[in-house]
């Protein structure tokens, strides 16, 4: 799929889509704590597209048996909700794509399990940050290739691994429009953005390598090393004044 412009009302259906997969995460939120299993958060998930008759963007995607995504401590992306019950101090990545009279939304947050270690803390923290940095380069006129160079340059500083194999993407009708956004480039490449062009801007980046492998059940994503991964994603629309959320989070009760 091309890159394409959405209009105004476009832009809204995708905030209502983007409004799905906020309340999803803001259940899900709730629910991670030690003793939950990757499908209890999957179960959620499906609860709430049920509720407000919306579907996963992911179930059926290439055959993807999940509603969600669930990737634990090491594993990067794609992770498959099951059995796996999380444990105090793990991280787990939650990826959540849904579906709304035609529309996607699309985004990724990773969250502590219980008590988790200051290096994990730290990872998740500058990830989100990385997002933030992102979504500010996101203005129209701006090339596509800054968007990546910004999280690149912030996590080198850092001493983190920047995932190459995987990244974001255009997103509206479909989940996977042109084009691809690395978190990594050149920021003299790359398309010219314009207003009203809508991304999925997804950094992941690791306390190790950026190397990663498949395992067998050929979705999971994990890093080579073993390292842990963090994964933060937004679904934005380009402005002139940077992206605007379309994904926004809901605050979480305590
Ligand atoms: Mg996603
Ligand atoms: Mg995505």
């Amino acid at each position: 799929m091309p890159p394409t412009i959405k209009n105004a009302r476009e832009i809204q259906k995708m905030r209502e889509a983007g409004a799905v997969v906020a309340l999803i995460h803001q259940r899900i939120a709730m629910a991670i704590a030690p003793g939950v299993t990757t499908m209890d958060l999957d179960t959620i998930a499906r609860d709430t597209l049920a509720d407000v008759g919306a579907i996963s963007s992911f179930l059926g995607y290439h055959g993807f048996p999940g509603h969600i995504c669930a990737s634990v401590n090491e594993e990067i992306v794609h992770g498959i909700p099951g059995r796996r019950v999380l444990r105090d101090g793990d991280i787990i990545a939650v990826d959540v794509g849904a579906i709304l009279d035609g529309w996607h939304g699309d985004s990724a947050w990773t969250y502590p399990v219980g008590q988790i270690s200051d290096d994990a803390k730290r990872l998740l923290d500058d990830t989100e940050r990385s997002l933030e940095i992102a979504i500010a380069h996101a203005k129209s006129g701006a090339r596509l290739g800054e968007v990546g160079h910004a999280v690149e340059v912030f996590a080198k500083a850092r001493d983190y691994g920047v995932i190459r194999d995987y990244g974001g993407h255009g997103i509206g009708r479909t989940m996977h429009e042109e084009p691809h956004v690395p978190n990594h480039g050149d920021p003299n490449r790359g398309m010219i953005l314009r207003t009203g062009l809508t991304l999925a801007i997804e950094p992941m980046l690791t306390l190790g390598t950026e190397e990663t492998r498949t395992l067998a059940d050929n979705w999971t994503v994990v890093t080579t090393d073993g390292s842990w991964s963090s994964h933060f994603e937004h679904t934005v629309a380009i402005t002139p004044e940077g992206g605007e959320i379309l994904t926004k989070r809901l605050p979480v009760p305590v």
